[in-house]
């Protein structure tokens, strides 16, 4: 067995993907064989969103072959030297190739993985393991894309909880003209797969989710928890002709980008899970964007707790109400990244709820407002001549339940785990 590993041959402004490199690849190693087909699966790996160097969603592939490793490192080279688009600055290619069963590839490959996904690496950190192993690799630019390859090589065993994305690719010709395909039949092909098929449309921003909007390859990509469903769903959406399409095996949908964390120990750069209690009034700022305070459950060394702004940002769009109808003192566990110090929420879970809160009472005759006694005096009506000893309690009706709430599909990461997943330890209520 041979595992190929490739990153880094995509461009904003001139399109490709690299899984369109991968499935071209895979379509070389098969031309090059005259047995069974020679690839048993694709794997498309997303690594830490929170990377400067990314082109949109930091994936890396990697291809599982029966080829020798020679060739299969030839053939991979070919293709990632015709179509990596080396002509932007920004794409640095990098390929590299292990052999051997991907189950068996050393620890520190599949930690290296693990690192790639929730945290920075340099460069060096990628060239020392690949001259430690001895694999064979290749790159182009400043050789960044090694990272994400090696990445790649490590992630069968490093990563779990595998789903799959059936991509669909759009004739040569057609890349970089507007997409044609039929809403009415993507909608209906959703909620036939739903819920084992996922984010495919946004049923509340009536949007289909699984047609790009960039320049490149791709006509359609549909994610799921099963190949066949993943399948019928891409079967069913009609429009333009389909030139290919080829099944990946991925850590989407897997929230593998989080760590458990607290608020002190958090970082720019790297995803959490953090618990807390709302320490401000959520607050809309310019652009629609939701700000709070989240506050640690215990003091820290200076006496007072730790603190974090969190955000919910304009495209979370209908999220940003259920953040709106948090209240000071509210129990939650925020997720999200860090980025300035600021947490981009991706999803919370509302562990309690304040019900009651404290205002001045109500006189008992005439049904006003009491006033201050004086301090420490308690409130009384002038008029009726009653008085109360202190606040009152009022019950408040709250639109939030105990459970996990996210953003919507259309402002999905790509390796956040959507709620209909589940899993998650609490009840949910799931976005579609
Ligand atoms: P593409 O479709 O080309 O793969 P992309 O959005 O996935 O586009 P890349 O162009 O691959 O982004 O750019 C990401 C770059 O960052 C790659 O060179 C990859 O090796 C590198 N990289 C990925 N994860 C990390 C990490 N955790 N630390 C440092 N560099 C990383």
């Amino acid at each position: 067995m041979t595992v190929v590993g490739l990153d880094d041959t995509d461009s904003r402004e001139r399109g490709m993907c690299t899984t369109y490199v991968a499935a071209e690849i895979a379509e070389r190693l098969r031309r090059a064989s005259d047995g069974d087909d020679p690839v048993s699966r694709l794997l498309l790996v997303r690594l830490n969103p929170a990377v400067e160097y990314k082109t949109r969603g930091n994936a890396a592939l990697a291809i599982h072959t029966d080829c020798e490793p020679d060739r299969a490192f030839d053939i991979a080279r070919d293709r990632l030297e015709s179509l990596a688009e080396t002509a932007d600055e920004r794409t640095n290619p990098g390929l590299v190739v292990a052999p051997g069963e991907p189950d068996d590839v050393p620890a520190a490959v599949s930690t290296f993985t693990g690192r790639a996904v929730r945290d920075h690496l340099e460069i060096t950190d990628a060239t020392a393991l690949l001259e430690r192993h001895g694999y064979r690799s290749w790159h182009a630019g400043d050789g960044r894309g090694r990272i994400g390859a090696l990445a790649a090589i490590g992630s069968w065993k490093g990563l779990e909880g595998w789903t799959y994305e059936r991509i669909s690719y759009r004739e040569s010709d057609r890349w970089g003209t507007p997409r044609e395909v039929d809403p009415e039949s993507v909608f209906a092909a959703a909620d036939r797969g739903y819920p084992a098929v996922w984010d495919t449309v946004d049923r509340g921003e009536d949007e289909t989710v699984c047609v790009p909007h960039t320049p490149g390859p791709i006509l359609h990509g549909v994610r799921g928890d099963d190949p066949e469903t993943v399948r019928a769903v891409a079967e069913g959406i009609e429009g333009e002709p389909v030139a290919s399409s080829q099944l990946f095996v991925t850590n989407q949908g897997t929230d593998a980008h989080l760590r458990d964390g607290t608020l002190e120990s958090v970082a720019d750069g790297r995803a959490y899970r953090l618990d807390g209690r709302v320490a401000s009034s959520p607050e809309t700022r310019r652009g629609g964007h939701v700000f709070f305070d989240l506050e640690g459950v215990r003091s820290g060394d200076d006496g007072r707790p730790p603190s974090l702004e969190c955000a919910a940002f304009e495209p979370t769009k209908r999220f940003r109400d259920r953040i709106r109808s948090l209240r000071v003192g509210d129990r939650i566990t925020a997720c999200g990244e860090a980025s300035r110090g600021t947490l981009k929420l991706e999803k919370i879970a509302i562990r309690d709820l304040v019900t009651t809160e404290r205002v001045t009472p109500i006189c008992p005759d005439c049904e006003r407002t009491m006033e201050s006694a004086g301090r420490d005096q308690g409130y009384r009506c002038r008029d009726c001549k009653t008085n109360a000893d202190g606040k009152a309690q009022r019950d408040l009706e709250r639109d939030l339940e105990v459970g996990w709430y996210e953003v919507p599909p259309c402002a999905r990461r790509h390796i956040s785990k959507p709620l209909v997943r589940g899993g998650f330890d609490g009840p949910t209520h799931p976005e579609r």
